[in-house]
Protein backbone atom coordinates (compact mmCIF):
# COMPACT_ATOMS: atom_id res chain seq x y z
CA UNK A 1 0.00 0.00 0.00
CA UNK A 2 1.31 3.46 -0.60
CA UNK A 3 2.04 6.35 1.71
CA UNK A 4 -1.32 8.34 2.67
CA UNK A 5 -1.34 11.80 1.72
CA UNK A 6 -2.45 12.26 -1.59
CA UNK A 7 -0.98 14.79 -4.22
CA UNK A 8 -2.87 15.14 -7.60
CA UNK A 9 -1.14 15.65 -10.65
CA UNK A 10 -2.12 17.49 -14.19
CA UNK A 11 -1.18 15.61 -17.51
CA UNK A 12 0.73 17.61 -20.14
CA UNK A 13 -0.99 19.19 -23.35
CA UNK A 14 0.00 18.25 -25.77
CA UNK A 15 -0.41 14.90 -23.84
CA UNK A 16 1.18 11.31 -25.71
CA UNK A 17 -1.13 8.27 -24.76
CA UNK A 18 0.10 4.74 -25.20
CA UNK A 19 -3.48 3.02 -25.62
CA UNK A 20 -2.88 -1.25 -24.56
CA UNK A 21 -6.34 -2.42 -25.99
CA UNK A 22 -7.69 -5.97 -25.76
CA UNK A 23 -9.75 -6.38 -29.07
CA UNK A 24 -11.04 -9.55 -26.95
CA UNK A 25 -12.26 -8.32 -24.01
CA UNK A 26 -15.89 -8.16 -23.12
CA UNK A 27 -18.54 -8.68 -25.89
CA UNK A 28 -15.69 -8.05 -28.53
CA UNK A 29 -16.50 -4.10 -29.09
CA UNK A 30 -13.28 -2.55 -27.50
CA UNK A 31 -11.43 -1.08 -30.90
CA UNK A 32 -14.97 -0.08 -32.59
CA UNK A 33 -15.81 1.80 -29.06
CA UNK A 34 -12.44 3.18 -29.02
CA UNK A 35 -12.36 4.75 -32.38
CA UNK A 36 -16.20 5.89 -31.81
CA UNK A 37 -16.16 7.17 -28.67
CA UNK A 38 -12.70 7.94 -27.13
CA UNK A 39 -10.58 9.14 -30.17
CA UNK A 40 -13.03 11.55 -30.99
CA UNK A 41 -13.02 13.22 -27.57
CA UNK A 42 -9.57 12.54 -27.19
CA UNK A 43 -8.49 14.78 -29.65
CA UNK A 44 -10.51 17.82 -28.25
CA UNK A 45 -8.73 17.68 -25.80
CA UNK A 46 -5.48 17.64 -27.34
CA UNK A 47 -4.14 13.91 -26.63
CA UNK A 48 -2.45 11.57 -29.10
CA UNK A 49 -2.66 8.00 -29.15
CA UNK A 50 -0.50 5.26 -30.46
CA UNK A 51 -2.57 2.27 -30.14
CA UNK A 52 -1.34 -0.99 -29.61
CA UNK A 53 -3.50 -3.80 -29.89
CA UNK A 54 -2.74 -7.15 -27.77
CA UNK A 55 -2.57 -10.45 -29.61
CA UNK A 56 -2.58 -12.78 -26.42
CA UNK A 57 -2.41 -12.52 -22.76
CA UNK A 58 0.72 -11.63 -21.28
CA UNK A 59 1.58 -9.56 -24.29
CA UNK A 60 0.34 -5.95 -22.76
CA UNK A 61 2.79 -7.16 -19.57
CA UNK A 62 5.72 -7.79 -21.79
CA UNK A 63 5.06 -4.92 -23.31
CA UNK A 64 5.07 -2.34 -20.66
CA UNK A 65 7.83 -4.74 -18.88
CA UNK A 66 10.26 -3.68 -21.98
CA UNK A 67 8.67 -0.34 -22.91
CA UNK A 68 10.74 3.05 -23.05
CA UNK A 69 8.03 5.04 -20.91
CA UNK A 70 9.60 8.18 -21.28
CA UNK A 71 8.09 8.72 -24.65
CA UNK A 72 4.86 8.52 -23.24
CA UNK A 73 2.27 10.58 -20.40
CA UNK A 74 0.33 8.27 -19.79
CA UNK A 75 -0.43 4.42 -19.81
CA UNK A 76 -4.27 4.36 -21.00
CA UNK A 77 -5.95 0.50 -20.64
CA UNK A 78 -8.79 0.20 -22.80
CA UNK A 79 -10.24 -3.63 -21.43
CA UNK A 80 -11.57 -5.16 -18.15
CA UNK A 81 -9.61 -5.05 -15.13
CA UNK A 82 -7.86 -8.33 -16.42
CA UNK A 83 -5.44 -6.06 -18.98
CA UNK A 84 -4.33 -3.35 -15.80
CA UNK A 85 -3.49 -6.44 -13.64
CA UNK A 86 -0.72 -7.37 -16.80
CA UNK A 87 0.07 -3.80 -16.69
CA UNK A 88 0.45 -3.41 -13.26
CA UNK A 89 2.28 -6.58 -12.85
CA UNK A 90 4.28 -5.73 -15.88
CA UNK A 91 5.19 -2.61 -14.16
CA UNK A 92 6.65 -3.83 -11.24
CA UNK A 93 8.54 -6.10 -12.63
CA UNK A 94 11.08 -3.55 -14.03
CA UNK A 95 14.41 -2.86 -12.47
CA UNK A 96 12.94 0.64 -11.84
CA UNK A 97 9.65 0.08 -10.89
CA UNK A 98 9.64 3.03 -8.54
CA UNK A 99 10.20 5.91 -11.47
CA UNK A 100 7.73 3.50 -13.74
CA UNK A 101 4.97 3.12 -10.93
CA UNK A 102 4.82 6.89 -11.24
CA UNK A 103 3.44 6.79 -14.75
CA UNK A 104 0.09 7.86 -14.77
CA UNK A 105 -2.41 5.04 -15.69
CA UNK A 106 -5.72 5.45 -17.22
CA UNK A 107 -8.60 2.52 -17.50
CA UNK A 108 -10.84 2.85 -19.57
CA UNK A 109 -14.24 0.23 -19.78
CA UNK A 110 -14.11 -2.21 -22.87
CA UNK A 111 -14.42 -5.37 -21.08
CA UNK A 112 -16.86 -7.51 -19.71
CA UNK A 113 -15.54 -6.95 -15.85
CA UNK A 114 -14.99 -3.07 -15.20
CA UNK A 115 -14.88 -2.62 -11.72
CA UNK A 116 -11.84 -0.17 -11.61
CA UNK A 117 -13.78 2.27 -13.93
CA UNK A 118 -16.62 2.00 -12.11
CA UNK A 119 -15.05 2.28 -8.88
CA UNK A 120 -13.78 5.85 -10.41
CA UNK A 121 -16.76 6.87 -11.81
CA UNK A 122 -18.55 6.20 -7.99
CA UNK A 123 -15.57 8.55 -6.32
CA UNK A 124 -15.93 11.00 -9.16
CA UNK A 125 -19.38 11.79 -8.03
CA UNK A 126 -21.05 10.53 -11.48
CA UNK A 127 -24.70 9.16 -11.34
CA UNK A 128 -24.27 4.94 -11.81
CA UNK A 129 -24.08 4.16 -15.55
CA UNK A 130 -22.39 1.47 -17.58
CA UNK A 131 -21.46 0.40 -20.97
CA UNK A 132 -20.88 3.74 -23.58
CA UNK A 133 -21.56 6.06 -20.91
CA UNK A 134 -19.46 4.44 -18.26
CA UNK A 135 -17.11 5.13 -21.23
CA UNK A 136 -17.61 8.15 -21.85
CA UNK A 137 -17.24 9.18 -18.26
CA UNK A 138 -14.04 7.19 -18.19
CA UNK A 139 -12.84 8.95 -20.96
CA UNK A 140 -14.22 12.07 -19.81
CA UNK A 141 -12.07 12.04 -16.53
CA UNK A 142 -9.48 11.04 -18.89
CA UNK A 143 -9.84 14.49 -20.68
CA UNK A 144 -9.37 15.96 -17.86
CA UNK A 145 -6.07 14.93 -17.11
CA UNK A 146 -6.36 14.95 -13.06
CA UNK A 147 -4.13 11.83 -11.60
CA UNK A 148 -3.65 10.77 -7.45
CA UNK A 149 -2.31 7.91 -6.40
CA UNK A 150 -4.37 4.53 -5.92
CA UNK A 151 -3.42 1.89 -3.56
CA UNK A 152 -2.07 -1.93 -4.35
CA UNK A 153 -1.85 -5.03 -2.57
CA UNK A 154 1.47 -7.32 -2.45
CA UNK A 155 -0.22 -10.70 -1.98
CA UNK A 156 2.19 -13.81 -1.93
CA UNK A 157 0.98 -17.34 -2.03
CA UNK A 158 2.45 -20.77 -0.17
CA UNK A 159 4.01 -21.75 -3.96
CA UNK A 160 6.07 -18.67 -4.13
CA UNK A 161 4.08 -16.88 -6.33
CA UNK A 162 3.56 -12.87 -6.09
CA UNK A 163 1.55 -10.36 -7.30
CA UNK A 164 0.33 -6.82 -6.56
CA UNK A 165 -3.18 -6.63 -6.79
CA UNK A 166 -5.32 -3.11 -7.46
CA UNK A 167 -8.52 -4.62 -7.47
CA UNK A 168 -9.32 -7.65 -4.92
CA UNK A 169 -9.15 -10.99 -3.82
CA UNK A 170 -11.70 -13.50 -3.67
CA UNK A 171 -12.35 -17.29 -2.49
CA UNK A 172 -15.68 -19.09 -2.85
CA UNK A 173 -19.04 -17.81 -4.17
CA UNK A 174 -18.04 -14.85 -5.76
CA UNK A 175 -14.45 -15.97 -7.78
CA UNK A 176 -16.72 -19.10 -8.87
CA UNK A 177 -19.34 -16.67 -10.53
CA UNK A 178 -16.45 -14.67 -11.83
CA UNK A 179 -14.09 -17.93 -13.54
CA UNK A 180 -17.59 -19.53 -14.28
CA UNK A 181 -19.20 -16.92 -16.16
CA UNK A 182 -15.98 -16.17 -18.19
CA UNK A 183 -18.07 -18.54 -21.05
CA UNK A 184 -20.66 -16.32 -21.04
CA UNK A 185 -18.43 -13.25 -21.83
CA UNK A 186 -20.35 -12.31 -25.06
CA UNK A 187 -23.14 -10.93 -22.87
CA UNK A 188 -21.12 -8.16 -21.92
CA UNK A 189 -21.60 -7.60 -17.51
CA UNK A 190 -24.63 -9.78 -17.78
CA UNK A 191 -22.78 -12.39 -17.72
CA UNK A 192 -22.28 -12.14 -13.80
CA UNK A 193 -26.08 -12.20 -13.13
CA UNK A 194 -26.25 -15.32 -15.28
CA UNK A 195 -23.29 -17.08 -13.10
CA UNK A 196 -24.90 -15.96 -9.95
CA UNK A 197 -28.19 -17.68 -10.61
CA UNK A 198 -25.57 -20.87 -11.60
CA UNK A 199 -23.80 -20.82 -8.85
CA UNK A 200 -26.74 -19.95 -6.29
CA UNK A 201 -28.43 -23.19 -7.40
CA UNK A 202 -24.76 -25.55 -6.76
CA UNK A 203 -23.92 -23.29 -3.45
CA UNK A 204 -20.87 -24.84 -2.13
CA UNK A 205 -19.46 -24.41 1.55
CA UNK A 206 -15.24 -24.03 1.29
CA UNK A 207 -13.11 -24.75 4.69
CA UNK A 208 -10.42 -23.15 5.37
CA UNK A 209 -8.98 -20.41 8.69
CA UNK A 210 -9.15 -16.74 7.67
CA UNK A 211 -7.00 -14.28 9.77
CA UNK A 212 -6.55 -10.08 9.17
CA UNK A 213 -4.29 -7.25 11.00
CA UNK A 214 -7.52 -4.75 11.81
CA UNK A 215 -7.19 -1.47 10.91
CA UNK A 216 -5.89 0.48 13.95
CA UNK A 217 -8.89 1.34 16.23
CA UNK A 218 -8.50 5.50 16.59
CA UNK A 219 -9.39 5.23 12.94
CA UNK A 220 -12.90 4.35 13.35
CA UNK A 221 -15.58 2.17 15.76
CA UNK A 222 -15.10 -1.70 16.78
CA UNK A 223 -12.43 -2.99 14.24
CA UNK A 224 -13.35 -6.83 14.85
CA UNK A 225 -16.79 -7.61 14.10
CA UNK A 226 -16.82 -9.96 16.78
CA UNK A 227 -14.90 -11.87 19.50
CA UNK A 228 -12.05 -11.06 21.63
CA UNK A 229 -10.43 -7.73 21.53
CA UNK A 230 -6.91 -8.13 20.12
CA UNK A 231 -4.65 -5.67 21.28
CA UNK A 232 -3.39 -3.79 18.24
CA UNK A 233 0.22 -2.52 17.14
CA UNK A 234 1.45 -0.61 14.27
CA UNK A 235 1.75 -4.47 13.17
CA UNK A 236 5.50 -3.99 11.64
CA UNK A 237 7.52 -6.55 11.78
CA UNK A 238 11.60 -6.22 11.25
CA UNK A 239 12.60 -7.70 8.04
CA UNK A 240 15.60 -9.34 7.62
CA UNK A 241 18.94 -7.22 5.88
CA UNK A 242 18.89 -6.26 2.34
CA UNK A 243 15.15 -6.75 1.52
CA UNK A 244 15.11 -2.70 0.85
CA UNK A 245 18.62 -3.29 -1.81
CA UNK A 246 17.99 -0.81 -4.85
CA UNK A 247 15.48 -1.68 -7.24
CA UNK A 248 14.14 -4.45 -4.82
CA UNK A 249 10.36 -5.03 -4.51
CA UNK A 250 8.59 -3.36 -1.12
CA UNK A 251 8.94 -5.44 1.73
CA UNK A 252 6.03 -6.94 3.43
CA UNK A 253 6.42 -5.04 6.87
CA UNK A 254 3.26 -6.24 8.22
CA UNK A 255 3.54 -10.06 7.14
CA UNK A 256 5.12 -13.27 8.65
CA UNK A 257 6.19 -15.84 6.07
CA UNK A 258 3.34 -18.23 5.10
CA UNK A 259 5.03 -20.71 7.13
CA UNK A 260 4.67 -19.54 10.30
CA UNK A 261 1.36 -18.84 12.67
CA UNK A 262 -0.10 -15.23 12.30
CA UNK A 263 1.62 -12.44 14.71
CA UNK A 264 -0.12 -12.16 18.31
CA UNK A 265 -1.89 -9.19 17.64
CA UNK A 266 -3.64 -10.22 14.20
CA UNK A 267 -7.41 -11.73 14.61
CA UNK A 268 -7.96 -15.48 13.59
CA UNK A 269 -11.72 -15.60 12.63
CA UNK A 270 -13.08 -18.49 14.82
CA UNK A 271 -15.44 -20.18 12.17
CA UNK A 272 -13.70 -22.29 9.23
CA UNK A 273 -16.43 -22.59 6.98
CA UNK A 274 -17.23 -20.03 4.47
CA UNK A 275 -19.26 -19.30 1.47
CA UNK A 276 -17.49 -16.53 0.56
CA UNK A 277 -14.03 -14.52 1.17
CA UNK A 278 -13.54 -11.27 -0.65
CA UNK A 279 -10.87 -8.71 0.39
CA UNK A 280 -11.73 -5.28 -1.71
CA UNK A 281 -9.31 -2.38 -2.18
CA UNK A 282 -11.99 0.14 -4.60
CA UNK A 283 -15.57 0.36 -4.10
CA UNK A 284 -17.28 -2.07 -6.96
CA UNK A 285 -16.78 -5.49 -7.44
CA UNK A 286 -18.31 -4.94 -10.96
CA UNK A 287 -20.21 -2.31 -12.94
CA UNK A 288 -23.76 -3.32 -10.81
CA UNK A 289 -21.82 -4.36 -7.64
CA UNK A 290 -21.14 -1.49 -4.65
CA UNK A 291 -19.40 -4.01 -2.51
CA UNK A 292 -17.61 -1.24 -0.55
CA UNK A 293 -19.29 2.32 -0.51
CA UNK A 294 -16.44 3.57 2.24
CA UNK A 295 -13.78 2.71 -0.04
CA UNK A 296 -11.71 5.39 -1.83
CA UNK A 297 -9.17 4.94 -3.95
CA UNK A 298 -5.74 5.97 -1.75
CA UNK A 299 -7.54 5.09 1.39
CA UNK A 300 -4.97 2.33 2.75
CA UNK A 301 -6.91 -0.21 3.59
CA UNK A 302 -8.45 -3.79 2.40
CA UNK A 303 -12.52 -4.23 2.86
CA UNK A 304 -12.80 -7.35 3.96
CA UNK A 305 -15.87 -9.33 3.71
CA UNK A 306 -16.76 -13.29 4.59
CA UNK A 307 -19.86 -15.09 4.59
CA UNK A 308 -20.14 -17.88 7.19
CA UNK A 309 -21.49 -20.80 6.06
CA UNK A 310 -25.08 -21.63 6.88
CA UNK A 311 -26.76 -18.89 4.65
CA UNK A 312 -29.73 -19.69 2.71
CA UNK A 313 -29.81 -19.27 -1.28
CA UNK A 314 -32.98 -16.60 -0.77
CA UNK A 315 -30.45 -14.64 1.68
CA UNK A 316 -27.65 -15.02 -0.06
CA UNK A 317 -29.70 -13.79 -3.33
CA UNK A 318 -30.93 -10.84 -1.63
CA UNK A 319 -27.58 -9.83 -0.48
CA UNK A 320 -26.21 -9.79 -4.33
CA UNK A 321 -29.42 -8.09 -5.23
CA UNK A 322 -28.92 -4.81 -2.16
CA UNK A 323 -25.63 -4.91 -3.29
CA UNK A 324 -26.41 -3.20 -6.39
CA UNK A 325 -27.35 -0.03 -4.48
CA UNK A 326 -24.41 -0.84 -1.55
CA UNK A 327 -26.91 -1.37 0.93
CA UNK A 328 -26.14 -5.13 1.67
CA UNK A 329 -24.88 -4.21 4.76
CA UNK A 330 -27.73 -2.54 6.25
CA UNK A 331 -29.83 -5.93 5.91
CA UNK A 332 -27.45 -6.94 9.51
CA UNK A 333 -27.24 -10.30 7.67
CA UNK A 334 -25.53 -12.90 10.51
CA UNK A 335 -23.56 -14.80 8.08
CA UNK A 336 -22.53 -11.53 6.28
CA UNK A 337 -18.95 -10.05 8.18
CA UNK A 338 -16.83 -6.78 6.94
CA UNK A 339 -13.98 -5.98 8.60
CA UNK A 340 -11.66 -3.13 7.69
CA UNK A 341 -8.40 -4.32 7.70
CA UNK A 342 -4.66 -3.35 6.80
CA UNK A 343 -3.34 -7.30 6.05
CA UNK A 344 -5.13 -10.76 5.57
CA UNK A 345 -4.27 -14.40 5.45
CA UNK A 346 -6.38 -17.35 3.89
CA UNK A 347 -5.57 -20.63 4.58
CA UNK A 348 -7.82 -23.07 3.16
CA UNK A 349 -8.02 -26.79 4.26
CA UNK A 350 -7.79 -28.23 1.09
CA UNK A 351 -7.12 -27.06 -2.38
CA UNK A 352 -10.72 -26.89 -3.37
CA UNK A 353 -12.70 -23.62 -5.33
CA UNK A 354 -11.45 -21.24 -7.19
CA UNK A 355 -9.52 -18.48 -6.22
CA UNK A 356 -9.23 -15.07 -7.60
CA UNK A 357 -6.58 -11.80 -7.99
CA UNK A 358 -8.20 -9.08 -9.76
CA UNK A 359 -10.67 -11.10 -11.66
CA UNK A 360 -8.08 -13.43 -12.82
CA UNK A 361 -8.23 -17.24 -11.75
CA UNK A 362 -5.69 -18.59 -9.51
CA UNK A 363 -5.01 -22.37 -8.07
CA UNK A 364 -6.23 -22.43 -4.63
CA UNK A 365 -3.21 -22.64 -1.76
CA UNK A 366 -2.55 -19.89 1.40
CA UNK A 367 -2.45 -16.89 0.36
CA UNK A 368 -1.95 -13.57 2.03
CA UNK A 369 -1.17 -9.80 1.20
P1 LIG B 1 -12.79 -9.02 -19.58
O1 LIG B 1 -13.31 -8.05 -18.60
O2 LIG B 1 -13.67 -9.13 -20.76
O3 LIG B 1 -12.50 -10.32 -18.92
P2 LIG B 1 -9.96 -8.49 -19.47
O4 LIG B 1 -9.26 -7.21 -19.72
O5 LIG B 1 -10.14 -8.85 -18.04
O6 LIG B 1 -11.41 -8.43 -20.16
O7 LIG B 1 -9.19 -9.60 -20.26
C1 LIG B 1 -9.41 -10.96 -20.08
C2 LIG B 1 -8.17 -11.76 -20.40
O8 LIG B 1 -7.83 -11.66 -21.77
C3 LIG B 1 -6.93 -11.33 -19.64
O9 LIG B 1 -6.49 -12.43 -18.88
C4 LIG B 1 -5.91 -11.01 -20.72
O10 LIG B 1 -4.62 -11.51 -20.39
C5 LIG B 1 -6.42 -11.76 -21.91
N1 LIG B 1 -6.03 -11.19 -23.23
C6 LIG B 1 -5.41 -10.02 -23.51
N2 LIG B 1 -5.30 -9.83 -24.85
C7 LIG B 1 -5.86 -10.92 -25.44
C8 LIG B 1 -6.07 -11.31 -26.80
N3 LIG B 1 -5.68 -10.56 -27.82
N4 LIG B 1 -6.70 -12.49 -27.03
C9 LIG B 1 -7.13 -13.25 -26.01
N5 LIG B 1 -6.97 -12.93 -24.69
C10 LIG B 1 -6.35 -11.78 -24.41
MG1 LIG C 1 -11.49 -9.87 -16.66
Amino acid sequence: LSPPGDTYGVLPRPCHALVLLNPQSGSGRALDDFQAVVQPMLAEADITTTVFVTERPHHAHEKVRDEDLSQWDTLVVMSGDGLLFEVVNGLMERPDWKEAMKKPLCILPGGSGNALAASINYYAGYDHVAKKKLLTNCTFILCKGLYTQMDLVSLSTASGKHFFSFLGFGWGFISDVDIDSEKYRWLGSARFTLGTLQCLAKLRVYQGRLSYLPMATEQGSSPAPRGPQAPVTNGHIPQPPGTDAPGSLPPDSLLVPLGQPVPAHWTVVPEEEFVLVYAIYQSHLGTNLLMAPAARLHDGCIHLFYMKAGISRVALLKLFLAMSRGTHLDLNCPHLCYVPVRAFRLEPRVAAGIMTVDGEALACEPVQG
